[in-house]
């Protein structure tokens, strides 16, 4: 929703997620404007709550005046979390090295600011999970959009992650996300459009919202075999749980 993508018609956005019964949306940065813009979307829409942090593809200028900024705007209490932050290994925009700094300042911030990190993580399994050993604190986070299987999943359970789940499940070929999906514990499953990308079916290939989530929602609570409104309420609740903010903090 920070996403330049957005710009001309949040009002409708929002319209269409109140309609679908998407009330609590989580807006995430990925580099300073887009976290700034994240807040400032956040100060109008009550129940959505904003992230701040610097995506692995855009971390060529983090340096101690980009940590700092991050730390000041974090102050604003419509942020709930550090992110996204994490190692991408796939697109590799920057050298491994210079994400892992990144990553690593981050997990230190968010713990310092008793806030989770939301990690993005692709083709970099082990040393996401070896980075969240060493710096991850006791608020936890979310692996975003994770499509890694049951077995690596259970890995960053142990480690004090929650799950996310995005559109990507409802794609033909998903067939180990959807045993994934099936496996993780109901109380660190949460579920995330990741827009603009990754329109669920029957929406795929045109621009994500809030509103599509539903669709993800239908095919977890599927494999799982539970009610949509019990698997809603618990989401939401999980999400709830870790994006709150201690007053003062
Ligand atoms: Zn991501």
């Amino acid at each position: 929703m920070a996403d330049a993508a957005f710009e001309n018609d949040l009002e409708d956005v929002y319209a269409r997620a109140i309609a679908a019964g998407v009330t609590n949306v989580l807006v995430v940065g990925t580099d300073l404007s887009t976290s700034r813009r994240a807040i400032e979307v956040c100060h109008d829409v009550p129940g959505w709550i904003a992230t701040v942090g610097v995506h692995p593809h855009d971390c060529e200028y983090f340096d101690e005046s980009a940590i700092a900024s991050i730390r000041s705007i974090a102050n604003d209490q419509v942020v709930r979390a550090i992110g996204e932050t994490g190692l991408d290994f796939f697109r590799e925009h920057h050298p491994r090295d210079v994400q892992e700094k990144a990553f690593r300042t981050q997990c230190r911030l968010a713990r310092e600011l008793k806030l989770p990190v939301v990690v993005h993580q692709r083709d970099s399994m082990d040393q996401v999970e070896h980075v969240l050993k060493e710096e991850l604190g006791p608020q936890g986070g979310v692996m975003h959009s994770f499509t890694g299987g049951a077995e690596a999943a259970r890995k960053f359970l142990m480690l004090g992650m929650h799950v996310s789940i995005s559109g990507i499940i409802t794609f033909k070929n998903s067939e180990p996300v959807r045993e994934m999906a099936a496996s993780i514990p109901i109380d660190r499953l949460m579920v995330e459009t990741d827009a603009p990308y990754l329109s669920p079916v029957p929406h795929r290939g045109r621009r994500n919202e809030p509103a599509h989530v539903v669709e993800t929602l239908r095919v977890i609570a599927g494999v799982r075999n539970m009610s949509l409104a019990s698997l809603q309420a618990a989401t939401t609740q999980n999400a709830s749980r870790l994006f709150t903010r201690e007053l003062g903090s």
